[in-house]
Order: C-alpha cells, then sequence, then structure tokens
C-alpha cells in the first residue's frame, strides 16, 4: 500500500509493507544519491528493529551514524533534544544529508523536531515502528517535545520527505502498546467515518491477529490522517478534530505523570468515550452509539473509564485546571471536540468549565 500525502512541494508518500525497513536501504539510495544517514532510535528499538535496518543500508554501501535515547516519553525533553542534535553536527552530517526516525511516537517527534532545527533545517524520514506512529504520529509533519507546562508546547511543523511504516516491526511491539495505538486508529472512524469504524468493527479479530485486514487497516487510518493534514496542514482549522479524546486525555496523562499508568492511546480511548458520553448528556448524541463506541474499544483491550486508571486520581478540579492548561482553550470557555453520533464529531469552541466540572464528577 501506498499512500499519498499532498501538500504541494511538501508532498510526500507513506510507503506500508510487510518488509519496508528491509527494502529502505534501495528506496533511500535511489531517493536521496550521495547522501549520509543519522539513525535517531530509543534503547527498545535499537534491540528489536535497527539490526534490520542496518543490514538494508549496508547492503547499499550507504554510510550511517547510530543515536540511542532512553525509550520513553521523558526523552521528549530539551536534554534529549540536545544530545540527538549534537550527536547529528559531531557525526558530521551537512545539510543535505537525511536524518532517519525509526521507532515510535516519541522518536518521530524528537527527531524530526532535531531535523527541524539542526543546520536550519535538515531532510528526514520517518520509520515508525509502533502501531500509535503508524496510523497517527509519523504523519502530517508535528515534531516536538515537551515542556515542564505541558506535553507537545515546544516543537516545529516539519513534514518527512517519506514515511516507511513496516508492518512485521508490530510483531515485536509489546501487546499493551499496540492496543494504546488501535485507540488512534478508531479516532479517525468516530470523527468522519462512520464506514471506517464499522469495518474496524467487523476487521478486528483480523487486524489484532496480523491478518491481511492490518495493512488495510493502516492504510485507511494513514489515507485519514492525510486528508485532514492535506485540508489544513497547521491546524487553522479541521485538523483540530484530530484532538478527538486528547483534552481529556492529556490532563488524564498529565494527572497520572505521564507514566506506565496511563499511555497516551490509553488517554485518548478514556478521553474519546468521555467526548461521546458528555454528547450523550448536552442531549446531541444518541446514546446507544455511546455504548457502541465504548464496547468496541473495550473489546480491543484498551480503558474507558476513569475508574479503569489504575490508582488514585487525581481531584477534579485538578483535572480541570489540567484541562484549562492544555492549549486548546480560549476566553474562559473551554475547547472540546463533540460529536453527534459516531463518525460526526465537531469543534466546540464554546463549553462551560462548570459543564465539565459537574461531568466529571459524576464520571468518578
Ligand atoms: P513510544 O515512542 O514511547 O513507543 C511506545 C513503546 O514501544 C516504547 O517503549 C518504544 O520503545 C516501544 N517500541 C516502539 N516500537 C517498537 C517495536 N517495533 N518493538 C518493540 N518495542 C517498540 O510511544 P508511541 O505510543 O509510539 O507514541 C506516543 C508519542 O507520540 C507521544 O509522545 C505523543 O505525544 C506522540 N504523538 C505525536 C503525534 C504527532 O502528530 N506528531 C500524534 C500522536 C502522538
Ligand atoms: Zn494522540
Amino acid at each position: 500500500h501506498i499512500v499519498h500525502v499532498p501538500l504541494g512541494e511538501r508532498t510526500y508518500d507513506i510507503v506500508i509493507g510487510p518488509d519496508a525497513i528491509g527494502s529502505a536501504g534501495t528506496r533511500l539510495k535511489k531517493m536521496f544519491p550521495g547522501a549520509r544517514f543519522a539513525i535517531v532510535t530509543d534503547t527498545n528499538v535499537s534491540e528489536s528493529q535497527l539490526p534490520r535496518l542496518e543490514a538494508s543500508l549496508s547492503a547499499q554501501g550507504l554510510a550511517y551514524h547510530v543515536i540511542v535515547v532512553a525509550a520513553g516519553e521523558a526523552s521528549k525533553n530539551w536534554a534529549t533534544l540536545n544530545t540527538v542534535v549534537d550527536g547529528i553536527i559531531a557525526a558530521r552530517l551537512e545539510r543535505n544529508d537525511i536524518v532517519l526516525a525509526l521507532g515510535g511516537g516519541v522518536i518521530g517527534d524528537l527527531a524530526g523536531f532535531a531535523a527541524s532545527i539542526t543546520r536550519r533545517g535538515m531532510d528526514f524520514v520517518q520509520i515508525p515502528t509502533s502501531l500509535l506512529a503508524q496510523v497517527d504520529s509519523s504523519v502530517g509533519g508535528k515534531t516536538g517535545i515537551n515542556s515542564v507546562h505541558g506535553k507537545n508546547l515546544v516543537g516545529a511543523f516539519h513534514q518527512p520527505r517519506l514515511v516507511l511504516a513496516d508492518l512485521s516491526a508490530l510483531d515485536t511491539l509489546p501487546a499493551r502498546q499496540f492496543n494504546a495505538g488501535y485507540a488512534e486508529l478508531a479516532k479517525y472512524g468516530l470523527i468522519d467515518d462512520a464506514e471506517l469504524f464499522f469495518w474496524l468493527e467487523a476487521n478486528y479479530r483480523d487486524i489484532a491477529a496480523g491478518g491481511a485486514s492490518r495493512a488495510q487497516a493502516i492504510a485507511k487510518a494513514c489515507a485519514a490522517k492525510a486528508r485532514v493534514v492535506a485540508g489544513d496542514e497547521k491546524e487553522r482549522g479541521n485538523r483540530a478534530l484530530l484532538n478527538l479524546g486528547h483534552t481529556f486525555g492529556h490532563a488524564l496523562e498529565k494527572a497520572t505523570g505521564y507514566s506506565e499508568r496511563l499511555l497516551h492511546g490509553e488517554g485518548v480511548s478514556i478521553g474519546m468515550v468521555l467526548a461521546y458520553k458528555f454528547s450523550a448528556r448536552i442531549g446531541i448524541c444518541p446514546s446507544q452509539e455511546v455504548g457502541r463506541v465504548e464496547a468496541h474499544l473495550k473489546n480491543a483491550g484498551l480503558p474507558t473509564t476513569l475508574a479503569d486508571i489504575p490508582g488514585d486520581l487525581a481531584p477534579t478540579e485538578a483535572l480541570l485546571d489540567m484541562i484549562a492548561q492544555d492549549k486548546k482553550v480560549s476566553r474562559g470557555k473551554l475547547t472540546f471536540i463533540l460529536t453527534r453520533g459516531i463518525g460526526q464529531a465537531f469543534i466546540e469552541n464554546d463549553v462551560a468549565p462548570d459543564a465539565i466540572r459537574a461531568f466529571l464528577e459524576d464520571m468518578r
């Protein structure tokens, strides 16, 4: 499967294949003649997937340098960014050389941002190895790190030149991480494509088992994201729909310290169900549809309620503060992605904090 992301002179392809890493060397050699490469990866992926990429580059006689950072969200910080940038410079990569981001969303965001600022902007290629990265973060050009004030507050729009999504990389991905990525996949159906959501329901078994529907599901997700991004690259309008479930989700991630207690995709799963439940509560979304969404996510091994989060949850007032600090807020009112049903999400800029406070109290 090849999905095209049409963005004028920043247009690129997403190649989804069973051995996209194995054929990376050939593709990269053809696309970037004479270039040298810096592979940025993390301590997990360097064990499971890096050897395949190194073999593929070596077989084509391509020169590369490897930069390994600690696995986990905590690496999206200034110190690690500094290490990556200096690593690229120390390897004597020139402006026409290429950064390869091999890993999950953390590596894609970090390495992409490093590429955007090193030597005033180097090209980079996304080689996503987690499901979340393959269906979401590797596409669309958002790169960055976290600030002490919150997630993704420092960054740049920097589109990759190419995305290589390798299906067999998912074989070494822990099941919990796979499920978390599945939440972002289901999100595209929930936003504006009920057909896709019903198709996911019908094909879930095969997708989870690694059957032929898995590649199709990833391609459908990439096509959905490409369409939204092509229509609104810098998030001045409809791209915000991709934040469905994320305003609640980010607050829950923050409240649990960005830890193993709650993965990003798990926060998004709970957040999407909360967005659907809130929409039902204000009378705009049929409650059977909320039940159907919750049942599917649960079936996919995902948490769907606040009670599913292990340990004590921060008080409602603290959660509300975190929601208000999230960047999707204006003039004392909160911005939420709400919905009129499956595949009918919309941006609501006028949500009263009091309504969310009362809702969260009831949900605990
Ligand atoms: P991650 O990069 O931390 O990967 C999850 C875990 O899986 C890590 O421990 C990683 O080492 C491991 N892993 C990845 N691939 C593996 C493989 N093939 N085999 C074995 N282990 C593997 O997290 P993620 O869930 O991929 O991404 C989450 C991040 O993505 C968050 O920081 C989020 O903010 C960001 N994100 C960005 C965008 C965007 O548009 N830029 C969109 C969504 C999410
Ligand atoms: Zn997300």
